[in-house]
């Protein structure tokens, strides 16, 4: 639980609110991340623009390949209107750092883009958002993955994940996995930083900064996998694009039609020949697939 003083919120008048409920009437037609930005200033879809000082949207690299997504932003982030910029962000720079992912690299948001809060004596205190509110916002987490289309996204929590994954998600059963998800190649949920930060003594908050860095580690290691699969994009009349995850050995083959199957066991001279063959289509129906059984079902 974060617990921190209160401050008065600063700078923003406080207009009557249009609670409409949903922040999708505000999103710009062909959005970008700074434009996105610029109009979530005004958000009042729901009622948490009253309890919030400002607006925390998502910041990192427009060409990130991982996205993190969290609950809310905290107290610190609230004050200094970006996201992950205290006590648990700094832990999280830190599980970055150990696994080997440069923060520079990857763009981190939340579910929810306002600060939910009750006092208590002075302090602030952390309050869960409500799926009222989290539907609201939806529309801006949706805005900013269909703008970066990242290859990976990484839930920090139960909230980003009952949000992004299935309302029943339970990160301490699934923490590391990678699920199935539409939203992106390789989607896995983790704990999120701020309960390392609750744990209880010294030893748990040693092992539970262990299983996170190992989590992200995995990360890791997709995101190299993705950077040798970059060349084996390709395009023909009926497969539209393909997709190698060289660590899992995953083979996503996307058609025009919108059907997607992933192979499972596809080694990287496999994905070759096939993107070397003279035509990929009569190689794929008459070499790879009789050798390969699809692992997932097929998507539309
Ligand atoms: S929490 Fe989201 S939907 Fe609610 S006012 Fe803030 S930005 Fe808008």
């Amino acid at each position: 639980m974060e617990r921190h003083l209160i401050e008065e919120p600063r700078g923003r008048a406080r207009s009557t609110a249009n609670e409409t409920g949903t922040a999708a009437p505000l999103i710009p037609p062909r959005p970008t991340i700074s434009k996105l930005q610029e109009v979530a200033r005004g958000c009042r879809a729901c009622p948490l623009w009253k309890t919030g000082t400002q607006t925390v949207f998502g910041e990192g690299s427009r060409r990130a390949k991982v996205v993190f997504v969290g609950e809310q932003p905290g107290n610190d982030e609230d004050l200094a209107g970006k996201p992950f910029v205290g006590p648990a962000g700094k832990l999280l720079d830190k599980a970055l750092v150990e696994a080997g992912i440069n923060r520079d690299e990857v763009y981190v948001t939340n579910t929810v883009k306002h600060f939910k809060w009750e006092p208590s004596g002075k302090r602030r205190i952390h309050k869960k958002p409500n799926a009222r509110e989290i539907a609201a916002c939806r529309p801006w987490l949706d805005a900013e993955l269909g703008v970066l289309r990242p290859e990976v996204i990484v839930c920090l929590g139960a909230t980003a994940a009952q949000a992004l994954i299935s309302k029943d998600f339970k990160v301490s059963q699934r923490r590391g996995e990678f699920v199935d998800s539409k939203l992106a190649g390789l989607v896995m949920a983790t704990v999120h930083p701020s309960s390392i930060l609750r744990a209880p003594d010294d030893e748990t908050r040693h092992r539970e900064m262990k299983k996170l860095i190992s989590d992200l580690g995995n990360v890791a290691k997709a995101m190299r996998s993705l950077e040798v699969a970059e060349w084996e994009k390709h395009t023909s009349e009926a497969i539209a694009r393909t997709r190698y995850h060289a660590e899992f050995k995953l083979l996503d083959v996307y058609f025009t039609t919108g059907k997607t199957y992933r192979y499972g066991h596809v080694t990287a001279a496999e994905v070759r020949a096939l993107m070397n063959a003279s035509s990929l289509g009569t190689y794929f129906n008459q070499v790879f697939k009789p050798q390969h059984e699809h692992v997932w079902p097929t998507r539309s």
